[in-house]
């Protein structure tokens, strides 16, 4: 079965692994300092407070964000699960803004729109978890300018688009945004098995999200209160806030570090599989990625539409033929917890749309051309009767 992605560790990453387990830190050692560092000058961003998912990393961008009991947070149907289950660890109810047709990412009119509209209700939200759907930044930009104004605080959900760029510079520079979070699922850019990071330019934020990551507690003498139960010693620590133990560990930690260093060549080969893609399947009735201006995509997935009523038929026969292929996603508002909490078919009719119509293709590193052939073999031959 040729997997619909895959992760490329090579002997290196294994032997850094292998380091570590042999040495005598195996967490809260020199390499999740040293990860944090990477991922701070690979992106641009100051600071980087790495965790042990992209799940933990929203969950503490939340926190660090103050959302709360009678916040609202925002994001798109599109998208994992993850990027709205985040605001209701918080207690934060969560709204959706549906997707464009054409990015399948978050649509601006629709945001503009929204927002005019809850301004007036007074149901404005906290914040804007803004996800790069496939591996394409969003428009932060244009987002920005209008959440900016009103005080929305903005989260990127990077886990599809690390190694990307959008305006010429890398996702993760976070220089639109409040945070930006990222994933180290093995299906992801790069991976350190389970692992997540959240890079920020704030550093009010960065001290948050590692209060929130460890324990809510703290030795940093700025931060520590005077009390009399607990008297400035040596030893002190204080628990300063509820935070949860969402550490990255340095095993994998230091395959982060390794695996970072061929972030670009991963993305350059998953580049040129996706435009060899583009080419070899221009001519069948299906909906192609659009590439947009200004943006470098992370090429996370190679996404399809077809007539909605093949994509079952298509799905089963690529799976016989031994192609992983996959859907993504079903609408966030169509899960049954969701649905549970008052939202409806028919919400957000693009999302969904688009959910009927999308089946994605095999898309990694490791993608063998023989392997990308019969893909294409298989899709000509179900397409074209
Ligand atoms: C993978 C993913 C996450 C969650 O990351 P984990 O590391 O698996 O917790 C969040 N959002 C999106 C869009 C993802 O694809």
């Amino acid at each position: 079965m040729i997997p619909y992605g895959k992760h490329s560790v090579d002997r290196a990453d294994i032997e850094a692994v292998v380091a570590v387990l042999e040495s005598h830190y195996l967490t809260q050692g020199e390499f999740v300092p040293a990860f944090e560092k990477a991922l701070c000058d690979y992106s641009g961003a100051r600071f980087a407070q790495t965790v042990n998912s992209g799940t933990s990393g929203l969950h503490v961008a939340c926190l660090a964000l103050g959302v709360g009991d009678g916040d609202w947070v925002w994001t798109s149907p599109n998208s994992f699960v993850a990027s709205a289950n985040c605001a209701r660890y918080c207690g934060a109810q969560v709204d959706f803004v549906d997707i464009d047709p054409c990015t399948y990412n978050l649509c601006t009119d629709k945001l503009a729109q929204k927002l005019e509209w809850a301004k007036q209700q007074n149901k404005l939200p906290k914040a804007l978890v803004v996800v790069h759907f496939a591996g394409f930044s969003a428009d932060m930009q244009r987002i920005a300018a209008l959440t900016e104004p009103l005080g929305i605080a903005l989260i990127e959900d990077a886990a599809h688009a690390f190694g990307g760029e959008y305006q010429g510079r890398k996702v993760g520079s976070c220089q639109y945004s409040d945070m930006t979070v990222l994933s180290f699922h093995p299906v992801k850019s790069i991976t350190t098995a389970e692992g997540g990071a959240v890079l920020t330019n704030t550093a009010e934020l960065a001290q948050k999200l590692e209060l929130f990551a460890k324990h809510g507690v703290s030795r940093d003498a700025t931060l520590l209160e005077s009390t009399e139960h607990l008297p400035s010693e040596p030893w002190i620590y204080q628990q300063l806030t509820l935070g949860y133990n969402y550490r990255l560990s340095d095993i994998h930690a230091v395959l982060g570090i390794s695996q970072l260093t061929k972030l670009d060549s991963f993305v350059q080969q998953r580049d040129q599989h996706a435009r060899r893609y583009m080419q070899k399947l221009a001519d069948l009735p299906l909906v192609l990625p659009t590439l947009v201006a200004d943006t470098k995509s992370a090429w996370h997935l190679f996404m399809l539409q077809v007539e909605s009523g093949v994509r079952a038929e298509l799905y089963h026969y690529l799976q016989q033929s031994g192609i992983g292929v996959n859907v993504h996603y079903i609408p966030i508002h169509l899960q049954p917890y969701y649905q549970n909490l008052g939202f409806n078919v028919g919400d957000f009719p693009n999302a969904e749309s688009y959910y009927q119509k999308a089946i994605t293709l095999p898309l990694y590193p490791g993608l063998q051309q023989h392997q990308q052939d019969k893909v294409i073999a298989a899709l000509t031959e179900a397409l074209i009767v």
